[in-house]
């Protein structure tokens, strides 16, 4: 008699991630079971209703640059479903609010010296290709920076911004970090986002996994994790226990760090890796505020350091013609901000968006509401490409599929899904060994 290999995976996280790697497993015929904790699938890229809409909590933009994204949506039918558009950007320095888009621009950014917005152009122009060929994952961002821009350029425009987004040590953050950005980015003006929103990928996806097979479960949190070289099992906050061949988990490694059982806490990587959370406030606005699609703030005395105007890229319609606006910290998810409540966030950063945006009257914002995630953006030390944990944990069948793996790639929908091909490669290949009764490398 012979018998059928029928391996089956379990998927820890209903994130991007976690529902590009189900698509990829399931399609290839493995039989899947994805588990997400929350009753709604979509992690970082879920939303909330607001009257018949669905509204992301975080914004969310496609980048041209985003071919392993744009490749899924294609499998899944929403090949034609972006809509892109030529956005700006604006910079508010002190209280005073500049347009940062052209060179004409630049040429009027007064918070520089004019000799020095001349060097801000010519070296930005040409840091893609300062840093082609250096080891920048063995250079800190502040020392590469200060020595191209000058102290003065380093200290009154990149360290706010980069502080803003990795906390205290933004500036040992790898400048191959920096370097990778201004790829993704080197279009910026021309931004995506999907008909439907990202609701419309979500459920999209969640239909193609469920078509090829594959079962999903929301509101499922995976309580504990064992595994080991012969197999996984899981335990659901439910009691339930699954028994299964193989775990991809996608899970920030904080988090899983709490899952894990004794025997399998001392195979996971020992990673210190520090993450910053955000904290976003979402506005519903009757006016339009300054029609940039990206304004970071430096030194205005807010809490919030970067407002995203959405509807400078989705218009207006989509939100029932509300403009819609998200201001934001990212910080760490013990500081005093992000335990703070949100409608006392929402209070106060109400009176610092008015105080900044003057025009904007009390009775020109609709509603506003607060949200936070803990696990966003980990903060890579120097050195980190050797440094990062492998996919496959030894000893076990199980394999990471993180933010924390996606480095140099910056954290993105679309590094998520170029992460999860790589995994669903691996897990595949190793899977046609196992049929075959080869050796597992
Ligand atoms: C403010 C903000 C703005 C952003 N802007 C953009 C942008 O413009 N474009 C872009 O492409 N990306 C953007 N991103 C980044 C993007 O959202 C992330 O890189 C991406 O969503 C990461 O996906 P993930 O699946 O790896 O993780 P997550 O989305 O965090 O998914 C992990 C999932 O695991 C689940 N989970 C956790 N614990 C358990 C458990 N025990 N059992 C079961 N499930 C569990 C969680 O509920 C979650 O659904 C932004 C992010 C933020 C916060």
């Amino acid at each position: 008699m012979t018998t059928t290999y029928s391996p089956h995976t379990a998927v820890i996280g209903g994130g991007i991630c976690g529902l590009a790697t189900a698509h990829r497993l399931a399609r290839d015929g493995v039989r899947v079971t994805l588990l997400e904790a929350s009753e709604q699938l979509g992690g970082l890229g879920t939303f909330f209703t607001y009257g018949d809409q669905a509204v992301e909590r975080f914004y969310h933009c496609v980048m041209p640059t985003d071919d392993d994204l744009l490749a899924l949506l294609d499998d899944v039918g929403l090949g034609d479903a972006v809509h892109w558009r030529k956005t700006t950007m604006g910079m508010i320095v002190g209280s005073r609010r500049h347009r940062f888009n052209s060179p004409l621009d630049l040429m009027r950014f007064t918070p520089l010296r004019v000799h020095e917005r001349v060097r801000f152009g010519a070296v930005s122009l040409l840091l893609r290709h300062l840093g082609a060929g250096r080891d920048l994952d063995m250079l800190r961002t502040e020392d590469w920076l200060r020595r191209l821009y000058g102290s003065h350029i380093w200290e009154e425009f990149f360290a706010p911004m980069f502080g803003s987004k990795f906390g205290p040590s933004f500036g040992d953050v790898p400048a191959l970090y920096l370097w990778q950005r201004l790829g993704r980015e080197r279009n910026v003006a021309t931004r995506g986002y999907p008909e439907g929103g990202y609701k419309a990928i979500i459920d999209a996806l969640r239909v193609a996994i469920e078509d090829a097979g594959a079962t999903i479960r929301t509101s499922s949190p995976v309580h504990r994790l064992h595994s080991t070289a012969e197999g996984c099992s899981l335990t659901l906050a439910d009691g339930t226990v699954l028994e299964v061949d193989d775990v991809v988990s996608t899970v920030p490694l904080p988090q899983l760090r709490r899952l894990a059982d004794a025997d399998l806490a001392q195979c996971l990587p020992a990673s210190d890796l520090r993450y910053q959370g955000v904290v976003t406030g979402v506005y519903f606005l009757r006016r339009r505020l300054s029609g940039h699609y990206w304004t970071p703030i430096l030194r205005s005395g807010t809490e919030f350091d970067g407002v995203v105007e959405m509807s400078s890229l989705t218009g207006t319609e989509v939100h029932g013609g509300a403009h819609l606006v998200y201001v934001m910290r990212y910080t760490d998810r013990s500081s005093r901000l992000y335990r703070d409540e949100p409608d006392r966030i929402a209070t106060r950063w109400t009176v610092q968006l008015r105080e900044l945006f003057p025009e904007l009257r009390a009775e020109d914002i609709e509603s506003v509401r607060v949200f936070k995630a803990p696990f966003v953006e980990p903060v890579y030390p120097l050195g980190y490409l050797s440094a990062r944990p492998p996919v496959a944990v030894p000893g076990t069948r199980l394999l990471l599929a993180t933010t924390a793996h996606v480095y140099p790639d910056v954290t993105s929908w679309n590094s998520s899904v170029k992460l999860a091909n790589h995994v669903a490669d691996g897990l595949l290949g190793e899977l046609s060994r196992r049929r075959a009764g080869e050796p597992v490398p």
